[in-house]
């Protein structure tokens, strides 16, 4: 098995756009479709020819180069079987634990509902990386456009319940903001604390604060932290459900 390559750049105003690229199979994969020419200029820095996309969710801003690029490498567009009628090219539909063969490498579909109805993370276990597109950000989850609470936190569950040090990649650039917020319901956490010093320097220093891991999130990510005594006292929550502190975060992130 090879390492698999991984490019990650800025696209639009704040989505990643990340090439994937396994040098054995000579296969090259670009997460979600953002932009175009940020894409094509991608592939040119690296040198790689596009073969697949791989659609988290249907949003413009994921989806929106994929006819273009489609037309010019001929690439297999897969993507999520609940919104196979909303991704425009799709090849291949997926269903919550399908694999299928990348290059020399196997990527697993998780479903991972609640920003939109049908979204899909991207897992790639011998590579230890996943792509969460708009469910799971640093420090942060999606909104809630087609999904309740509880479908968020059931998708956000079988995030955590990957191996920690798993890396994550993420459809946007939100880590400062979603700091700011965080810091709100978590104060004392001090790895919390750590990581919006990290993120701010990074961001000053024009730097992505992306990847990060499942385990560095489950550290300091409010919306993966519902079992925290201290989040939870100071919600005053200290008896509720698991469900019922992630919900009242989301609320909070809402209306922040
Ligand atoms: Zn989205
Ligand atoms: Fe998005």
């Amino acid at each position: 098995m090879s390492n698999l390559q991984i490019e990650q750049f800025s696209a639009r105003s704040d989505n990643f756009g990340v090439l994937i690229h396994d040098p054995e199979a000579s296969v090259t994969a670009s997460i979600d479709a953002p932009d175009e020419n940020a894409i094509l200029e991608a592939l040119k820095r690296r040198g790689w020819k596009l073969t697949h996309i791989f659609t988290t969710h249907h949003h413009g801003d994921h989806v929106e180069a994929n006819f273009a690029l489609k037309k010019r490498f001929g690439a297999e567009i897969i993507g999520p079987r609940d919104e196979e009628t909303k991704i425009p090219g799709i090849d291949r539909a997926l269903s919550h634990g399908e694999r299928f063969a990348f290059g020399t490498f196997e990527v697993e579909a998780i479903s991972t509902p609640g920003h939109t109805a049908g979204e899909i993370s991207f897992h790639i276990p011998a590579a230890k990386v996943v792509f969460t597109g708009d469910t799971l950000f640093s420090l942060g989850c999606g909104r809630l456009f087609e999904g309740t609470p509880a479908t968020m936190f059931k998708s956000l569950q079988r995030l955590t319940a990957l191996p920690g040090d798993t890396e994550v990649y993420c459809g946007h650039e939100y880590t400062e903001s979603n700091a700011r917020f965080a810091l709100t319901v978590d104060p004392e956490n001090s790895a919390l604390k750590e990581r919006a010093k990290e993120v701010t320097a990074l961001r000053e220093a024009g730097h992505p604060t992306l990847p990060t891991t499942i385990l560095r999130e489950m550290a300091t990510n409010p919306f993966l932290r519902w079992h925290d005594p201290s989040i939870r006292r100071n919600l005053k929550m200290e008896d509720a459900s698991d469900e019922a502190v992630f919900a009242e975060i989301r609320k909070r992130k809402d209306n922040f």
